[in-house]
């Protein structure tokens, strides 16, 4: 509870979002090292040297989104998992693609101990999306690019809504929130942060 009123002291008051975040334990996406501190409002090391989001930033990102029980949506970058399972309370399904597959084993673990069914964790190179299953009504990139790739954004559904960090590696990033109409592409700024950047290809990780 505590922090759902952290959240809401940074102006998160989505109520339905807020209770999305609420029925997730954050805790389930950790390594006991990290566990005590599931609940700040911090990013926090994972496995394979990647980070699990600051909660307020995945609040964000979710709320941009603006889900509904109806939508199919396609999240790059699983990391631990925690992102899909909030998306998987506000939408019909959710594919989540992770270059680690390590990462990408131990998120479905997770996500299948929470009884999150429909969430489909895959490995593989989400800078070209999913194709078998495109189109999405939502996309949701968790790790930066320079650009929104062409790969993605043909992979949305007219009326669609994408949210990605879009920025230089290492730096400030800028949240960008896409809206594909008919007629064309609308963009809107929704503030700084910092991920991982996009990276191509399936890592090698050792076993
Ligand atoms: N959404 C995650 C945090 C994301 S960290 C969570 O809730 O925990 C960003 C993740 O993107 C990292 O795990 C990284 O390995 C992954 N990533 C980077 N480039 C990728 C790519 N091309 N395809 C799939 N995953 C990628």
């Amino acid at each position: 509870m505590q922090f759902i009123l952290g959240l809401r002291s940074k102006g998160i008051t989505d109520a339905r979002v807020l209770k999305a975040m609420e029925s997730i334990p954050r805790e389930a996406f950790l390594e006991p090292t990290f566990q005590p501190r599931a609940y700040a409002d911090t990013p926090l090391p994972i496995a394979c040297g990647q980070t699990i989001s600051q909660p307020s930033v995945v609040a964000t990102m979710t709320i941009a989104l603006e889900l509904t029980p109806r939508c199919k949506v396609l999240e790059i970058g699983t990391g631990s998992g925690y992102q899909a399972a909030i998306l998987s309370r506000l939408s019909r399904r959710v594919y989540t693609v992770e270059r680690h597959r390590p990462l990408a084993r131990l998120a479905a673990k997770r996500l299948e101990a929470l009884d999150l069914a429909n969430v489909t964790v895959i490995t593989g190179d989400g800078s070209l999306g999913l194709p078998a299953q495109s189109p999405f009504d939502r996309i949701l990139l968790t790790a930066a690019s320079e650009d929104p790739p062409a790969n993605l954004l043909a992979q949305l559904r007219p009326g669609g809504i994408m949210v990605l960090p879009v920025g230089q590696s290492d730096m400030l990033q800028t949240l960008i929130k896409i809206e594909k109409t008919d007629t064309g592409i609308e963009y809107s700024e929704l503030g700084e942060v910092r991920f991982v950047p996009l990276l191509e290809g399936i890592a090698e990780d050792i076993a």
